[in-house]
């Protein structure tokens, strides 16, 4: 029972040894062709998984054992293998989901292991460090109560670093180095060993409704039972986190490691408190704020089975849990589990695929949860448990929707009187609000009133962002900034440049004006910088420091503030324009969590949409307060369009500098473009973004009914096109984006 998508699993690798004088094919992580072969030395055995150095050319290279050479290279001329780095095997199943994702994504499997082994420095074991013991016969000195401590101390421990010492004794370094210089103590080396406090099982969590414990059991009953995918869909409060902790809670107590996949993991500070609650400690993260030396301990402790759980964002997939027992993948519906750049792949589908590659259940977690799923539960393929009340029983917000075209506000303004009213009532009741506006920065657009010039990136198709805080216009795209211009740069007007649209940072400027009083904050990625910040946000909200937050998609999500119970969004429209198909979908997504976040707590609250399309079925559905329907609706027209999950897609984007040689492979690829079997291929156009980064930009998109595996006619297709020098193609298999 899977996505039928991933119906082709390889298999089984079948685990052997080799000995002495074997030829073996290594895997470098590499964008190669495959393996390499090469020879194993005198007095040397491995085994598949094993992670070895060997030579490439004229320098080292590290790679993983993957099996029996295939090549047809002379023994003779074959390099011998140097030897084992000193960590473990990587276990059988993460080999065969490098195998598995490089042939569903069709990137090379050597890009595929480079994101295993994604911590080179994690390879070694941690250097050894010098520490101190008491000598079995220590010469007569002076003694003071400060070498006294230390020596007590050492007679009851084991030898430590001496600022360790120093730290348990109360004493300064100096003093254990004097120790050690008069004899009295001696140095060893010892290998460092963090220490990774382990999540506890067996303590009592929230006691559970009796609709929470039944879906509990279910995903209970599922741990150390092979291979299934359940979904947990409930509203947003209902529940669903404290419900899949009783299946991480089995997994624990089973002996098994558990990863859970969250979006954006910066902004999970309310998430680990909730975690350290129910477990008494936090677990390992993984995300691309971790230090170096974190990384590195992270990664191993996972290969060691030190650590038990990871929380992490998506490439946390790839770590090297050597006993994993479940997978759960939170927000499984978000788009920033779409990994754009490199392999380009979506974490939640592979997730899926390592939990049926590992024989474990999977969990996907959803208050909007993706078509995908759904369609995927509705066919028999998932399982499924709800949760339809938010837990302690306030009931979803109430969803208003102001229709722009005629109750809008005045020009130059943004909130329509009937928000700026309701912001009025919830501040006078000593309540707090939250208006959604999905745009960073002052304003989105900057023209000139006089010839009408506008302000672009010059190394994007995009629209150069003012941030009037730090003073600059920004490209979001690829972060060029540059200062605001004092003339028009085309018809050198002084003064007339004026900003279109509103930001964040110009919403805030116009409550500053309705609402002098109200302690506004702005909550947008640029504004708050990592964990610490994130977790002090929270805490103002949570502490009634703040009346108001103006906020983008970052706090849209996960997040539970007893005392807010309005909830604005100035741009309900903003999603749907661009007409990519899936944009009902995200937008709904994306309005729905936001309406979530109105009260909490045991008091129900208000959502306002501010919509110029309030006969638009996401704007309906949102005020009619019913999912399943536009889900029914959506699913529909997918189906006639035979789009996904009723049709499969593929798009190629082809970029480079040159603008023609990248329109010279565009035509190349269309005319070799494959037909039959109800394929189609449409394109070459501009992409969206015809200018990214300095580089042109033309898709192609490739549609095929939903039972034929397009991987094939795609790696035939790009082998049979003429690819210039310079120019890339980027395959992207079930695109989410169309930029
Ligand atoms: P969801 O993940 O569905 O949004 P959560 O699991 O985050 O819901 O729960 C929402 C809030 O309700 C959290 O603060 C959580 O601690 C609380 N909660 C949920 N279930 C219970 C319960 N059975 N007893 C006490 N508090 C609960
Ligand atoms: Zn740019």
């Amino acid at each position: 029972m899977h996505d039928e998508r991933f119906a082709e699993v390889n298999g089984e690798t079948a685990p052997s040894r080799f000995a002495a004088g074997d030829r073996v094919a290594v895997l470098l992580p590499l964008p190669l062709a495959g393996p390499y072969d090469y020879l194993v030395g005198a007095d040397a055995a491995y085994e598949i998984g094993d992670v070895v150095d060997v030579p490439l050319g004229n320098r080292r290279a590290t790679g993983v054992v993957w099996g029996a050479a295939t090549g047809e290279v002379d023994a003779g001329k074959l390099r011998e293998i140097h030897g084992p780095r000193d960590v473990p095997a990587l276990p059988p199943a993460l080999l065969r989901l490098v195998d598995w994702v490089s042939r569903y994504t069709l990137y090379p499997q050597g890009a595929v292991l480079r994101m295993v082994l994604s911590v080179p420095d994690a390879l070694d074991p941690p250097k050894p460090q010098t520490a101190y013991t008491l000598t079995a016969d220590p010469p007569d000195i002076r003694s003071t109560k400060a070498r006294e401590r230390v020596i007590a101390f050492l007679k009851d421990n084991p030898p430590l670093p001496g600022a360790d010492i120093a730290r348990e004794a109360g004493c300064t370094a100096s003093v254990v180095k004097g120790l050690a210089d008069a004899g009295v103590l001696a140095s060893v080396k010892v290998q460092p060993d963090t220490d990774w406090p382990q999540p506890d099982p067996a303590r009592e969590g929230v006691a559970l409704s009796d609709v929470q414990r039944t879906a509990a059991e279910h995903l209970c009953a599922g741990v150390g039972k092979g291979f299934a995918v359940t979904l947990v869909d409930g509203v947003p409060g209902s529940g669903k986190t404290e419900v899949y902790f009783e299946a991480v809670a089995k997994a624990l107590a089973d002996g098994r490691q558990v990863l859970v996949m969250l979006p954006e993991i910066a902004l999970g500070a309310q998430w680990l408190a909730r975690f350290r609650d129910r477990f008494g400690t936090e677990p390992a993260m993984w995300h691309s704020e971790l230090t170096g030396a974190r990384r590195r301990d992270t990664w191993r402790a996972v290969a060691e089975g030190k650590v038990r759980v990871v929380v992490g964002a998506r490439s946390a997939l790839f770590l090297p849990f050597r006993e994993l027992g479940l997978i759960v993948i939170d927000e499984e519906h978000d788009g920033s589990f779409k990994q754009e750049d490199g392999v380009v792949y979506h974490a939640r589908d592979m997730a899926v695929v390592r939990a049926q590659l590992e024989g474990i259940p999977a969990v996907l977690v959803s208050a909007t949860p993706s078509l995908e799923s759904v369609t995927n539960v509705r066919r028999g393929r998932y399982e499924e448990v709800t949760l339809p009340a938010r837990h302690g029983g306030a009931d979803l917000a109430g969803v208003t929707v102001i229709d722009m075209r005629r109750e809008g506000p005045a020009r130059g303004h943004w909130l329509s009187p009937k928000l700026a009213e309701a912001l009025a009532d919830t501040f006078e009741a000593g309540d707090q609000a939250m208006l959604f506006l999905n745009r960073r920065g002052y304003a989105p657009l900057t023209l000139c009133r006089t010839c009408g010039h506008r302000l672009q990136c010059p190394r994007c198709t995009a629209w150069l962002v003012e941030h009037r805080l730090v003073g600059r216009l920004q490209c979001h795209h690829c972060g060029f900034q540059t200062k605001p211009p004092e003339q028009c740069p085309n018809c050198e007007d002084k003064d007339s440049m004026v900003p279109c649209g509103p930001g964040v940072e110009r919403l805030a400027e116009e409550i500053q004006l309705l609402f002098p009083e109200a302690r506004t904050v702005i909550a947008a990625s640029d504004m708050v910088h990592g964990p610490k910040q994130a977790a002090e946000l929270v805490r103002l909200i949570e502490e009634k420091e703040i009346d108001l937050v103006i906020g983008t998609q970052i706090v849209a999500k996960g997040y539970h503030f007893p005392g807010l119970t309005l909830v604005g969004v100035v741009d309900a429209d903003l999603g749907l324009s661009g007409g990519e198909f899936r944009a009902a979908e995200k937008t709904f997504q994306l309005l729905y969590q936001v309406a979530g976040r109105a009260g909490r707590g045991d008091r129900p609250g208000r959502v306002f949409l501010q919509t110029y399309m309030p006969d638009h079925g996401v704007m309906k559905a949102l005020a009619a307060g019913d999912r399943d329907a536009f889900l029914d609706a959506e699913s529909q027209a997918r189906e006639q369009a035979s789009m996904p999950p009723f049709g499969r897609l593929v798009a190629l984007i082809v970029s480079g500098r040159d603008e023609a040689a990248v329109d010279g492979v565009a035509a190349g690829l269309a005319r070799a473009a494959p037909r039959g079997d109800g394929i189609r291929v449409l394109g070459p156009a501009p992409a969206p973004m015809a200018l990214l980064r300095g580089r042109h930009r033309r898709r192609l998109l490739l549609t095929a009914p939903k039972g034929v595996a397009p991987q094939r006619v795609v790696r035939a297709w790009i082998e049979r096109a003429p690819i210039a020098k310079k120019v890339r193609v980027q395959v992207d298999v079930d695109p989410v984006s169309f930029f």
